[in-house]
């Protein structure tokens, strides 16, 4: 194996010899080196730095997701600033506001059309449990019809608390290894707010 010297031969990249040991244990020289992780770490690293949500704002709640992704909290910092169109892009579907029955099959078809490893916020009490709507004509928790990784609390949650369910579901995504998301089962998760 071989590191390129971008300095040699007037730009011209160049192999060059690997850094030494010593060179390496002599801290930072601005050089290329090797980093040694583990392929769970690696495929954490990349999930949780490349995760595309799906356009799905239901009511109220949508306009703070909508929020979320201006310069104040800036959702782009993690590689989130596509809102895909396409559930066949999206790796996150954020449930952001309350769900009719009408538009029950509606967003699990489209959970179903995203590609696997796939996960799910619940954003604001209406998606999470109905919020003060308990009656016939919505669904009183999202979890009924597809499973939530992360309920995020509030009516409606600050781009704050939403970030905050974002940055928890990384975290559970670089602890279930390759191919825990498929572990989780039917609705259950964590609850930030
Ligand atoms: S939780 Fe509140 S803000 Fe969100 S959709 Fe329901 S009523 Fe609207």
């Amino acid at each position: 194996m071989a590191v390129m010297n971008p300095e040699a031969n007037r730009g011209i990249l160049q192999p060059q010899a690997i850094l030494t040991p010593e060179q390496l244990a002599a801290g930072r020289t601005g050089e290329s080196g090797i980093v040694v992780t583990s392929l769970e770490k690696a495929v954490g690293w990349a999930r949780t730095r490349s995760m595309w949500p799906a356009l799905f704002g239901l009511a109220c709640c949508a306009i703070e997701m909508m929020h979320t992704q201006t310069a104040r909290t800036d959702m782009s910092r993690y590689g989130m600033e596509l809102m895909r169109a396409s559930p066949r892009q999206s790796d996150l579907i954020i449930v952001a506001g309350r769900l009719s029955r009408k538009m029950a099959p509606v967003i699990r078809k489209i959970y179903d059309q995203m590609p696997e490893p796939k996960w799910v916020i619940s954003m604001g009490d209406c998606a999470s449990c109905g919020g003060v709507f308990n009656n016939y004509a919505l669904v009183q928790g999202c979890d009924e019809v597809i499973p939530v990784d992360v309920y995020v609390a509030g009516c409606p949650p600050r781009p704050e608390a939403l970030m905050h369910g974002i940055l928890k579901l990384h975290e559970k995504v670089r602890a279930e290894g390759i191919d825990g998301w498929n572990d989780r089962g039917g609705g259950f998760g964590i609850t930030v707010g």
